[in-house]
Order: structure tokens, then sequence, then C-alpha cells
């Protein structure tokens, strides 16, 4: 096999199967690819390259002994540092974690370790992922390989980076309001947002507990579904991870779309996205109906309001998650403080970036006694509203589409000063957290506009992720996007 770096995940466990290729082999030209591509994209905060050798040697072993872990043992994988990993650096982004080393596996992790996935570092992301350009890191931006001025999108700007870059096959995100969706637009992979409760919260850092899901990054939707299938399904050590049986992710997922109905948004016919992005949706639209789906218009008044509910909600849930960093427990502490408030308080003006800061600060006030009912209890009831315009909607139709972000990347430095503008990247991304239900992203060309990728969002009902992969993979299958950054 001659392209290790660019194969899917899929093509790699094909040539390992049919012994063209070894774990070593991939793992070293991946090793390889990182050193010459991350000084330019900074997508690792870790890497683990002697691990992933081990790793590698270890499955090598496994398959002559015809004992493969899985269909994917020997295929490696790089993980969102919000994961937590025996014996490896976690940051999560933050100085306040800087040096922090987890003595347990996140959920994620020891699946894929269980199903003999070696891994090849740790990737960068927006402090605590609160962010949409990876430029909250506390440890440096990460830039977009398609444009080293642009940023890759964000939280999960190392990961999409890695992948799009040839410096990992495929990587695992985690998406709160977009953070999976939105930097795989940006950096023209796919990104799949499972259903909330799918997989298994335990080990993931936490930012807004009840929107938080862990999902695939990945260069094909066969890639999403199979990575998905290695680690969904019931955890005790969650108990809002799903207890339903899983079904096979990849099993009918070239059954083709023909008299499939899919919803277009009333409220969201291209006003406030770019140009480029509108026309390469609009094709995208004609695309699917000439596979055979039907469009049909579907009326969610409330969509608009998802970032007003969603910037209340996410800060007052972090507010509460990150009272846990005070010094004693994890990570950094002030040096010279002589009492417990001052330690606490100086740890934690030291450790925290301004995003994390100004986040809590409004989570605080939303919860505060006099303003919850008007800010955090009205948020609750608009995602209530939000869910009502979802479920509505599936009456009529199996699957929505939008844009995933109104824009494709921008430049780094372009929106830093302004949180309202970075927080608008979300709009077509944070409705669909707060109704819990499923959704990808995947490539739909470059956009005439500026030559950078542009995302096709389709969303699912909760758990129908099937069908979702289904018009996703007929939809790329048709499309043939097999553009590549030059870097
Ligand atoms: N960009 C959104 C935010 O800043 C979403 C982040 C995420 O999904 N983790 O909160």
């Amino acid at each position: 096999m001659d392209d290790l770096i660019w194969a899917s995940a899929t093509e790699l466990a094909e040539a390992l199967k049919e012994h063209e290729v070894s774990a070593v082999e991939i793992a070293e030209a991946l090793i390889a690819r990182a050193d010459e591509v991350d000084p330019k994209i900074h997508a690792y905060l870790e890497r683990t390259d002697d691990r992933a050798r081990r790793d590698a040697r270890a499955s090598d072993a496994r398959r002559a002994a015809g004992e493969a872990h899985s269909a994917f043992d020997g295929v490696p994988l790089a993980y969102k540092d919000i994961f937590v990993t025996r014996g490896v650096t976690t940051t999560c982004g933050s100085k306040i974690l800087e040096g922090f080393v987890p003595p347990y596996d996140a959920t994620v992790v020891a699946r894929c370790e269980g199903a003999g996935l070696p891994m090849l570092g740790k990737l960068n992301m927006d402090e605590f992922a609160m962010g949409s350009s990876t430029e909250n890191s506390a440890f440096g931006a990460t830039r977009n390989p398609w444009d080293l001025d642009a940023v890759p999108g964000g939280s999960s700007g190392g990961s999409v980076a890695a992948v799009a870059a040839g410096a990992a096959p495929w990587a695992w995100g985690t998406d709160t309001g977009g953070s999976i969706r939105q930097p795989a637009s940006l950096c023209g992979l796919v990104g799949m947002k499972p259903t909330y409760g799918l997989v298994s919260r335990y080990g993931m850092i936490a930012f807004a507990s009840s929107l938080d899901q862990a999902g695939p990054i990945t260069r094909t939707v066969e890639d999403a579904a199979a990575l998905l299938n290695l680690a969904a399904g019931g955890d005790e050590m969650d108990s809002t991870c799903l207890k339903e049986p899983v079904p096979n992710y990849l099993e009918g997922i070239d059954g083709g779309i023909d008299g499939m109905r899919i919803g277009v948004v009333t409220e969201f016919q291209g006003e406030g996205s770019q140009p480029g992005v509108r026309a390469r949706v609009d094709e995208s639209l004609r695309r699917l109906e000439k596979l055979g789906a039907q469009l049909e218009e579907v009326s969610m008044p409330s969509f608009e309001h998802g970032i007003s509910a969603y910037y209340l909600i996410a800060p007052a849930e972090c507010s509460s998650n990150l009272a846990r960093y005070d010094g004693v427990r994890y990570g950094r502490r002030a040096a010279g403080a002589d009492d417990i408030v001052s330690m606490t308080s100086r740890t934690r003006a030291e450790g925290f970036g301004r995003e994390v800061k100004r986040r809590i600060m409004l989570g605080t006030y939303a919860l505060s006694a006099g303003y919850y009912d008007a800010y955090y209890g009205k948020a609750q009831k608009v995602r209530t509203l939000i869910t009502r315009d979802f479920e509505r909607a599936y009456e009529r139709v199996d699957l929505i589409v939008t844009p995933t972000s109104p824009t494709t990347a921008f430049k780094l430095g372009e929106r830093t000063d302004d949180p309202l503008a970075m927080y608008l990247s979300d709009v077509f991304t944070v409705p669909v957290n707060l109704a819990g239900n499923a959704a990808i992203s995947v490539p739909c060309g470059l956009s005439p506009d500026d030559g950078l990728p542009v995302g096709l969002q389709i969303i699912a009902r909760s758990l129908d992720e099937k069908t979702m992969f289904r018009a996703a993979y007929a939809f790329e299958q048709d499309l043939g996007f097999d553009e590549r950054p030059q870097l």
C-alpha cells in the first residue's frame, strides 16, 4: 500500500488484514508525517510516539498469532486532549491542568485501546472546549492546514488539523455546541456528534454536562460509522449513557436515500451565511434531490434562539463543573498563598484563561438568586421549544439539512476581540445539542469565495444515526470530494 498518510482508517484496516502493511509501518509513516507538518499547524499538545510504536508492535504480534482484537487492530488514533489518558498528560488546553497525569482512561480511550488502536497522542483544543477557533488554547493556537493564516475551527481544532494534514487517520473530538462539526467543516472533513448519551462521557473532562458528547472526526463517512461502532453503547460509569443495545452503524450504510424526506429550515434560507457557503449548500440540496430524496420546508421558529439559550445554559453548567479546579485536587496550585481562600482564588486567577473566566462569570450570574428565573430558567424553556420544533419537523421529514457553519475558516485573530462574533459560528450547530439529536458534517466542496472547504450538516432524530449515515454516505459517494490541503 503506497499511501499510508492519506488512506482512510478502513483502507488501513483492509491493508493490515491482507498483510500488505504492518502496524509498525503505519505508525512510523504517521510519526514521520507529524514531524514534518506539526511544526506548521501545532495540532498535537503531546505526541506519544514511543507508545504508538510499542502499541503497533504488540498489534503486529497479535495479528501474526491470529488474535487481532478488532478489524481496526493496528490502525492508529489520536484524541482531543479532553479525554483523560492513563499515564499521558491531559490538560484540556488549560494551564490549570498543566502537567496533570490522569490515573485512569476515559471509556472512549479504554474501548479503542481494547480494540487495539495505537495512540498517536493528544490534540490541541480551546481551553475546556470553550471556543470555535482553538485560539483559546493556553498552549498556542492550531492553524488550518488549508490556509496557515486561518483557524481550523474549534474547539476540536487540533483533532481536525491533524486528520486534515495527514498526521492521523482519524481522531476523537467532543461537541457541546458544535466543536466537532464546525471544525470538521472548516477543514474539509467528516465530523459527527452522536445522540446525547450514546457515547460514554466517563473520563471526558466536563464542560456542560447536559450537552457534551464525544464523536468521531474522520476523512470518510464509513470511518465515522466504524469509529462510532468501537465506542458507542452503555457504560455503568456514566449514568446518562443510554442502556439500549447499539446497532452496527456500518450495516446498510450504502442503502441510498431514494424516497427519503429531507427538511430544509424555513427560517434559514441562507441569510447570514457567506455567498460561497450558500452556493455549495444549495448545490448539495439539488444533489440530494437527484439522489432521490424529497425536499420539504420545515418551519423551526425557535431554532434562531439556540445561541441565546446555549450561551446561558452552557456557561451555567460550566461554572458548576469548573468549581472543582481549586488548586487542591488537580494540576496547578498557585505558590506563596498563606490561606486556602487566597490559594484557591490565586490558582484560578492564574490558571484559567479569559474566555473560561468570562463563561464562569456569565454562568454564575445566570444561576444567582434573583436572576435564575430570568436567565437560566428562561433558557431552559427555550431549550424545550427548540426540542419541540425538532419533534414537529420529524413528523414530516426523516432528516434536516443546514450549512454546518455560516462561514468558511476565518483568519487567526479576526474574532478574538469580539466574543459575540465568535459565538455566532455556532448558529446551526447548537440547536442540535440543545435537543440532544444526532448530526454529521460532510464536506460539500470548496467555497468559490476563498477556495476553503464548506460543510453540509445532516441532522437526525435521536438514535437515528443509521439514517443519518446512509444519507451522508450517499451524498459523499456521489460528490466524490477528494481535495486535499497543499502543505
Ligand atoms: N463554540 C461553542 C462554544 O464555544 C461550542 C464549543 C463546544 O462544542 N465544545 O461553547
